[in-house]
């Protein structure tokens, strides 16, 4: 089978993608999408889906051997194979994801799946090589063999479709335990993605799924042998578990990314940004704009600016019967109170949070505002919603403290607008996020019409950044001693 990507036309398809989702108009047809057939027969191949990991993870093994053997050619056809696929059937994996997770916005599902030839494959491992009077000596990037691997349920296929190309791509095969809210997508997509790795290159169950994935499937994956690398994408819970394992983990963690605008700005122009990157299915990216901080003597300007470009303003009273229906208080160890998420709410429609406040607004409402103060729950907790919460400062130098405060240390991503260097220099400095955009929408963080590559897992917490394929690579040398230097 002959795949071959074309990397302008990706880059044409991108960008397309990137217009109709600014636009608010649907990527493609979703309502022509397939009904999704059957994920586990009961007869036949399993195609990578499997009800237990010592199965699933045996399989895994065999899956990386016969990669192994088959060398960087048969790589290079997974990956394509994974991005051809992704796209083809974006529509109807995006429906089936939407139906089963019912959180976000149907044409970004689809976007997102639109997005996944963005992620770099083997052309990204280049070995090192040094050559003296010694000899020689190159350093190569060679895989783990099996890696298991987290999902959020925020983006179930679109993550797995990442962190497949990724891990194949490096020569691993690759075990999921997927969100149980999201794991019949991530099986629907598993299957499809073995029987096409199998028809082309003959490799079984190359990426393995379990069916019905809980806590202890989690523990048998960081307890198995055969596992020697995780990769999570999640929030605090799944990242303390995976670096509590013994196994050595890149951690994609939770972000609460602040946005800064100051007065040397076109305020409309940051507004229409804030909102496309907010908006993006329903703030569900851990990239998203989740509160801002403008400078007083502009906040007006830019509130108008949003409210112009289709944000929705909720006044005081309704934004505290909002967070109401968003939060619930509960009495922590010390005594106190903290915010806890109400998950029903996550990744909803922005008119059916305005209903919780008392309002009526269209469908296509993008997003909802309201000013709040800078320790207000909408302000502090990673809320996943489309609300954004706006703080007036009276200094450029209190909006980045407060930034900072917001983002709670995880290193993850922050958003400024402003034409002052010195101003997007401190702040990137103070921030110090894996992240840091400047005069755009978050999404260009991940190439969406910036520059740079794409993965859904950015490893905030342990360091990697935004994950490609020498992320999933052990590095090895291999020195030829006083021979072989040609010159
Ligand atoms: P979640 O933490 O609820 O779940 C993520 C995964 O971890 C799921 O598969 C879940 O089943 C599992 N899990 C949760 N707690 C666990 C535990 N104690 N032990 C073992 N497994 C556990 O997160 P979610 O709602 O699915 O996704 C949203 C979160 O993920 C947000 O915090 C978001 O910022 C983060 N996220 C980060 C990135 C990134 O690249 N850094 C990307 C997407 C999402």
């Amino acid at each position: 089978m002959a795949l071959q990507i074309d990397e302008n036309l990706v880059r044409s398809i991108v960008s397309e993608v990137v217009r109709n989702i600014r636009s608010g108009a649907t990527a493609s047809a979703p309502a022509a999408a397939p009904s999704a057939p059957a994920i586990v027969s009961s007869s036949g191949p399993a195609y990578g889906v499997f009800q237990d990991v010592p199965t699933a993870a045996a399989a895994a093994q065999k899956g990386y051997e016969q990669l192994r053997a088959k060398g960087v050619a048969a790589r290079k056809q997974v990956v394509d194979i994974i991005k051809k696929l992704a796209i083809a059937n974006a529509d109807a994996w995006g429906k089936f994801e939407f139906e089963e997770t019912k959180i976000g916005r149907l044409e970004h599902k689809i976007g997102k799946l639109h997005l996944v030839p963005l992620v770099p494959g083997v052309e990204w491992l280049r070995p090192y090589a040094l050559s003296g009077d010694h000899g020689l000596m190159h350093e190569e990037y060679t895989p783990f063999g099996v890696v298991a691997a987290i999902l959020p349920v925020t983006h179930s296929v679109p993550t797995l479709s990442g962190n497949i190309i990724n891990a194949v791509a490096a020569g691993n095969s690759i075990l999921f335990n997927p969100h149980p809210g999201g794991a019949r997508s991530a099986a629907l997509a598993i299957r499809a993605y073995n029987q096409a790795v199998q028809a082309a290159t003959g490799i079984e169950n190359l990426i393995c799924t379990i069916e019905k994935p809980t806590l202890e499937s989690f523990d048998a994956i960081c307890k198995s042998p055969l596992v020697n690398l995780l990769v999570v994408t999640g929030g605090p819970g799944v990242v303390n578990a995976a670096m509590k394992s013994g196994k050595r983990a890149i951690c994609a963690g939770p972000g609460n990314p602040p946005v800064l605008v100051d007065d040397t700005v076109c305020p409309e122009k940051a507004a229409k940004d804030i909102i496309h990157g907010c908006g993006f299915d329903n703030n569900l990216l851990c990239i998203g704009e989740k509160q801002v901080f403008v400078l007083d003597k502009v906040a007006n300007a830019l509130i108008r600016g949003l409210e112009k470009a289709g944000a929705v303003r909720l006044l005081p009273a309704q934004v505290e019967k909002l967070a109401r229906e968003v939060f619930t208080m509960k009495p922590d160890a010390g005594g106190c109170s903290h915010p806890v998420l109400n998950r029903e709410l996550v990744g909803k429609n922005a008119n059916v949070l305005a209903a919780r406040a008392g309002l009526n607004l269209p469908e296509a409402t993008p997003i909802l505002i309201g000013e709040t103060d800078a320790d207000h729950p909408f302000v502090m907790e990673e809320q996943m919603m489309p609300i954004l919460p706006i703080v007036r400062v009276k200094s450029f130098e209190e909006g980045v403290a407060l930034a900072k405060k917001s983002e709670h240390g995880y290193k993850h991503s922050s958003i400024i607008h402003s034409l002052n260097v010195d101003r997007m220099t401190e702040m990137g400095r103070a921030m110090d996020t894996t992240l840091f955009v400047k005069n755009g929408p978050s999404t260009t963080g991940l190439g969406l019409d910036g520059e740079g590559y794409l993965s859904y897992s950015i490893a905030t917490t342990t360091g990697e950044g935004i994950t490609n394929p020498q992320t999933f690579t052990r590095t090895r040398r291999c020195v030829l001693v006083d021979a072989l230097k040609i010159y």
